[in-house]
């Protein structure tokens, strides 16, 4: 996928954790739709942080946080799972529910959004085929490998198609053998969404990133392929209202009497067609 629009901005962003520690330090940067970004530095740099800002499990404690065209610190805490439906997230540590099968763990998230049972089954399965363990959905998470827990991890964060994946050090845990074919499927998915995926190993992000951000003590000490955002891509297409007029009823009457007076021939004409059926009736 060529790189689109904007999908993230960050504009003066500091996260000061309690603790006084700065995990991110008035952080600027912008991430087009298409990207494969890796994120990396060493333990401390601010990375996981960084993440953690993108999807609200921490607020920034100044500066803005825009993305897929959301002011983060602006949803209300009660619409954070549907503002989560459209970016997906996976963990080092898989985070599955030991309890619930791979089925249930990934029908997990479109649960909490109130979709309707048919719609779940359906989701469901084509994710767990994508993730080739559509043999799997009735197994507990003890009782696959750490490659496949990966895979159950992946096709949650998938099943709602977000445009956003973000991964932090996915294949942390996984030998290496696992981890590259945890990556090649992550490769697949960023060819129609987002990735940004944190990772201390400089070696797998040479390997698939389309650009590569270099973080140190909170702050972008590198970009290999700085996003450059052009006037007209400045405003996000937003899919809030769609199938609604957003027009006010004064802006629709303006169009209107703006449309009658540009089209005159097409006006007289209609009114003079129209005017000879009434005659014909009368
Ligand atoms: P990285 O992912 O690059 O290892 P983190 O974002 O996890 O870095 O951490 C950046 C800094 O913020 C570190 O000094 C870390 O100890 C600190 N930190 C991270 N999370 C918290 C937290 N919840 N409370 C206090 N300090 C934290």
């Amino acid at each position: 996928m060529s790189r689109g629009d904007w999908m993230i901005k960050l504009e003066n962003v500091t996260k000061v954790y309690k603790t006084g520690v700065r995990a991110v330090n008035n952080m600027n940067v912008d991430i087009g739709d298409g990207e494969f970004v890796y994120v990396i530095g060493p333990t401390g740099a601010g990375k996981s942080t960084f993440i953690k800002l993108l999807y609200r499990e921490e607020k920034a404690s100044s500066g803005k946080v825009i993305v897929a065209g959301q002011d983060v610190s602006k949803i209300k805490d009660r619409k954070v799972p549907y503002f989560r439906r459209n970016i997906g997230v996976v963990f080092q540590n898989f985070r599955l529910l030991p309890k619930k099968t791979v089925f249930e763990n990934v029908a997990f998230t479109l649960e909490v959004t109130d979709t309707p049972k048919v719609q779940i089954r359906k989701k469901v399965r084509r994710t767990l085929e994508l993730v080739g363990l559509e043999d799997k959905a009735n197994a507990f998470p003890h009782e696959l490998s750490g490659g496949q827990q990966q895979r159950v991890a992946i096709a949650r964060a998938l099943v709602n198609d977000p445009d956003i994946l973000l991964a932090d050090e996915p294949t942390g845990a996984l030998d290496s053998e696992t981890s590259v074919q945890v990556m090649e499927l992550l490769k697949e998915v960023a060819r129609d969404r987002l990735v940004v995926m944190v990772t201390h190993n400089p070696e797998l992000a040479e390997a698939y990133a389309t650009r590569i951000v270099e973080l140190r003590d909170g702050i972008i000490r590198s970009d290999s392929n700085p996003y450059e955002v052009s006037s007209d891509k400045l405003e996000v297409p937003r899919h809030e209202n769609m199938g609604k007029s957003s027009m006010s009823f004064l802006t629709s009457l303006l169009l209107s009497f703006n449309n009658l007076r540009t089209k005159k021939a097409r006006t007289i004409l209609t009114s003079f067609a129209g005017s000879i059926g009434i005659i014909g009736i009368a």
